[in-house]
């Protein structure tokens, strides 16, 4: 029996990412509050919020400082815009302190207010610098299969899975995709992370040369992989990748949208995985989720780019008006100094060796093939055959009735296909990590006798 809400929902709402046909007889979960790392439905059930909302409510569900800060600068200037040579103190203060933090040496920040429209921005640019540098003709982009970038026309061209790009005739031309890289997956039998990673470089490299390096402008990867399924990447990977791209002069474009902020146990992924970044997209955990925004950092060769071209032809004609938008930018200014003063990124690291044993424990359970992760975030990988890796049937959706499962015992995680990810926030304590888990455990046993009366064994 759907309850009233959601009655008025199935009237209403077209949801993102959801299926519109099912959605019409399951209806949505509808949460009404939230309080650290709890939320509660609109049947006052609670649940431990083991996604962070979508990878991004870093600070927790009820921080009274963010709160109050929005609203101080709510009533100060609720909005002004930096078109024009405009500006405003936050816009000027986060953009410092992004420069005091930034993993690699940046020289400018452009603001946006989502992590699609960050990497929109990027490919923008990539293009605008390669006409200012007066090579139009390098301006394909090289991503990754299983990477994701975003929804609009350019960053769901970057994402390099097939949901983003079927019906919605993409990816655009001079966008490539090469492999995901996920050792446990894709790797030849034996074969070590390190010659696996070895063997990714080169069929990057193969592919510039296929293309023509002259028409290769940059490379996108996440840190982690998020919903490609929370994959982190193999030893010695982006040692490598950098190697290459710098061999053929090819920016390195870190999305940082999910890891950015501490959730690999350094402020940056691009720390944790040493990749030498010339650009980086930034959001989510910037506000903590408490509002829209993002940022793209830049180093000087890049700006400088733009501004040659600017002086060529004049304005910069990019940008949207709700771009370091005043409350998002005091958010922000509150939320770095808040993961500064009560030790985010010290506390991510004191609590990651609870959250690997925990999460690497499920990979005891039948249906768990792999279990892998960093700092505060991980996925496991569900399998029909532990010794084959042999995956169930897409359209049988084992993941994500584990997540339904795991709805039932009073979590809140997300699949990805067969994959689901962990990535609390990052103020989670380590008793509240081994519930988290143990709620997933017993899903999981519901699943597998699930998957038995199924007969998908
Ligand atoms: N980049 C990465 C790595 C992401 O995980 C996401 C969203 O999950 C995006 C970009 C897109 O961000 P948004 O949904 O804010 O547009």
């Amino acid at each position: 029996m759907l309850s009233n809400l959601a009655v008025r929902d199935i009237e209403t709402l077209v949801h993102p990412y959801t299926n519109l046909a099912t959605h019409r007889e399951t209806g949505p979960l509808v949460l009404e509050s939230g309080k650290g790392v709890f939320v509660t439905d609109s049947n006052g059930k609670e649940y431990i919020e083991g996604m962070a909302g979508l990878w991004c409510t870093s600070l927790g569900y009820s921080n009274q400082e963010l709160v109050d800060t929005a609203t101080e600068q709510m009533k100060k200037l609720p909005f002004t815009h930096i078109f024009g040579g405009r500006s405003h103190d936050p816009a000027i203060e986060l953009a410092e302190k992004l420069k005091e933090i930034a993993p690699v040496p940046i020289s400018k920040v452009f603001y946006g207010a989502s992590g699609s429209d960050a990497n929109d921005t990027q490919v923008k640019i990539v293009w605008y610098m390669n006409n200012a540098l007066g090579r139009p003709q390098k301006k394909k982009i090289i991503s990754r299969l299983k990477g994701y970038h975003g929804v609009t026309v350019a960053s769901a061209s970057l994402t390099g899975l097939p949901n983003n790009h079927i019906d919605f005739d993409l990816p655009l031309p001079g966008f490539l995709h090469t492999s995901s890289a996920h050792h446990y997956r894709f790797a030849e039998a034996g074969e070590s992370e390190q010659d696996y990673s070895s063997r990714l470089a080169a069929e990057l490299e193969e592919m510039i040369l296929r293309e023509g390096p002259d028409t290769v402008a940059a490379f996108i990867a996440e840190p982690v992989m998020g919903a490609g399924g929370a994959i982190t990447p193999p030893e010695g990977y982006f040692e490598k990748i950098n190697a290459v791209l710098a061999k053929y002069d090819i920016l390195f474009i870190a999305d940082e949208v999910i890891t950015g902020f501490g959730r690999t146990g350094n402020m940056f992924g691009t720390t944790t995985y040493g990749m030498n970044a010339d650009t980086i997209s930034l959001a989510k955990q910037i506000t903590s989720a408490y509002f829209p925004l993002s940022a793209v950092m830049m180093n000087d060769t890049v700006y400088q780019a733009l501004v040659d071209q600017s002086r060529k032809i004049g304005t910069f004609g990019h940008g949207n008006t709700y771009a370091g938008h005043p409350v998002g930018c005091a958010i922000a200014i509150k939320t770095l100094e808040i993961y500064k003063r009560d030790k985010i990124v010290e506390h991510v690291r004191k609590v990651e060796p609870t959250f690997l044993r925990c999460l690497t424990a499920l990979a005891d359970h039948p249906l768990v093939g792999e279990a892998r992760g960093v700092g505060l975030i991980g996925g496991v990988e569900l399998v029909s055959n532990k010794a084959s890796k042999a995956p169930f049937e897409a359209k049988k959706g084992v993941g994500a009735k584990s997540v339904l499962f795991a709805q039932e015992e009073g979590l809140i995680t997300r699949a990805m296909g067969d994959r689901v990810a962990f990535c609390p926030p990052l103020i989670i304590t380590e008793a509240e990590i081994e519930e988290m888990f143990s709620r997933y455990k017993r899903a999981l046993d519901k699943t597998l006798n699930w998957v038995k009366a199924e007969g998908l064994l």
